[in-house]
């Protein structure tokens, strides 16, 4: 096992990866940028070097700088979390090229998945169903219309290299098409340096549902079951739920199995997310994330598998200690994001915590890096806590939701808490009727 793990990364996500580490006896270093001495991953962590200002470009994105660090530092495996360098296929093989582990998939897998036509293809060709669309890259508006003409309306265009739901835009019909696809395009190329767009019939009525998977080097692969992250506003999560209420045993193990054999095929290793779009008892793949997600503490309380320990562990070339056979889908869990925004026009709200409790208690697990008089600087991810219910079915679990969001109280700042409240009293989301669009739809009515 490792001895020391430097954590590129800030907040609540290095704050999950530093307990994973003190809990494996491995000691930790923190890296910040100026603004972020004071984080709580900072003040827990055993050592910490600060890697440069306070834009992430200088400081978090800055590859020499955290590898510096890392030399520094004696670390032997570096942890990059969700976001910044996750995903990035250079930092992996530098990671690797400074004799350092890097805590995720091997290089070509982060660049086959990175790429989302290539994904996509790749998948396709392993037998997992993706929604239709363009083939490729779209190359003009006569392209994409003619493609439409097949697919029908509406159509979505989608970066090829993009995340975070950017540089997606719709087309209802042939006539919004160009307009569509020059949007799209600039966005692409002013958020992720290319302009690559593909193009796919855009779903009515579907769910986001996400199979979680874990391989390590022996050829051992093991689905966690689907996490349901329908409730989104612009296209991005806001309110995840493990096990989904519309998928069955049946459909569970069937997907499960068609994912782990393809992961398999391609000899992946680590946690990865195969991301689908679910409708009418059908899964469309639409990407697949490299990396641990922001929603994975919902999965470790459904199936009692601590991931990103799992995930230390594969990076030391540990096998893994349970099999497919072992992982029983108990009970039920939903993460609440609770973000630093206006709840109504998700504007980010950073400032100072005047105030704050967090919940507890029997099914309720918090995870945070925020406490009484922190600053939450203006320029990062606003997300600043998760609160985690878990009861033995749904019915349970809403009921410990409420309870848990009913006692957080964060003062200083606008929060999402607000909008969970009024969520979970909603007959809709209580019955498990939604779909991706219904928050947007029904922003104003709840
Ligand atoms: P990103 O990587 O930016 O998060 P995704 O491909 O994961 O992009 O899509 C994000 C969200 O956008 C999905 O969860 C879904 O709500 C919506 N979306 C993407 N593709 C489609 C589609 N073909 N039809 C309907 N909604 C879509």
């Amino acid at each position: 096992m490792f001895k020391k793990i430097l954590i590129a990364n800030r907040g609540d996500i290095a704050v999950r990866i530093l307990r994973a580490c003190k809990e494996l006896g491995i000691s930790t270093v923190a890296v910040h940028s100026e603004c972020d001495s004071n984080l709580m991953n900072v003040r827990l962590a055993d050592e910490s070097v600060c890697i440069g200002p306070n834009r992430s470009i200088d400081s978090y994105l800055n590859i020499s700088s955290i590898l510096s660090a890392a030399e520094l530092t004696g670390t032997e495996a570096i942890h990059p979390g969700v976001g910044f360098l996750s995903e990035n296929e250079k930092f992996a093989r530098m990671v690797a090229e400074h004799n350092m582990k890097f805590i995720g998939p091997r290089p070509e897998h982060i660049s086959m998945m990175g790429d989302k036509i290539a994904a996509k293809r790749t998948m396709k060709k392993l037998g997992i169903p993706v929604v239709t669309g363009s083939e490729g890259e779209i190359q003009s508006v006569e392209e994409a219309i003619s493609i439409a003409e097949i697919t029908g309306y509406p159509v979505i265009f989608k970066a090829s290299s993009g995340g975070g739901g950017k540089g997606m835009k719709i087309a209802n019909n042939s006539g919004e098409v160009a307009n569509a696809l020059k949007m799209a395009k600039a966005e692409a190329k002013a958020n992720f340096g290319s302009n690559s767009v593909y193009m796919e019939r855009y779903l009515a009525h579907p769910k986001h549902i996400e199979v979680q998977i874990i391989a390590d080097n022996y050829g051992n692969v093991v689905h966690l079951g689907e996490r349901d992250c329908s409730i989104q506003r612009n296209h991005q999560k806001l309110l995840e739920e493990s096990p989904s209420s519309v998928i069955s045993n049946d459909e569970r193990n069937k997907i499960g199995e068609i994912v782990t054999k393809a992961v398999g095929e391609i000899g992946y290793i680590g946690v990865g997310t195969l991301e689908f779009l679910y409708e009418n008892g059908e899964f469309f793949f639409m990407e697949m994330n490299t990396r641990i997600q922001v929603e994975h503490p919902i999965t470790e309380m459904v199936t009692g598998v601590d991931i990103v320990r799992e995930q230390i562990k594969i990076a030391a070339g540990e096998k893994l200690s349970f099999s497919q056979e072992d992982i029983k889908v108990t009970g039920h869990a939903m993460e609440f994001r609770i973000n630093a925004e206006d709840p109504k026009t998700f504007t980010p709200s950073p400032g100072n915590i005047d105030e704050l409790h967090f919940p507890g208690g029997n099914g309720v697990r918090v995870d945070s890096h925020i406490y009484r008089n922190y600053t939450i600087p203006p320029y990062y991810d606003s997300l600043i806590a998760k609160i985690i219910a878990y009861g033995k079915d749904r019915a349970e679990c809403i009921a410990k939701g409420r309870r848990a969001l009913s006692e957080l109280v964060i003062d200083g700042i606008s929060t999402t808490t607000d909008l969970h409240k009024k969520l979970l009293e909603n007959s809709d989301i209580i019955k498990g009727e939604y779909d991706i669009h219904w928050l947007m739809d029904n922003l104003e009515n709840i």
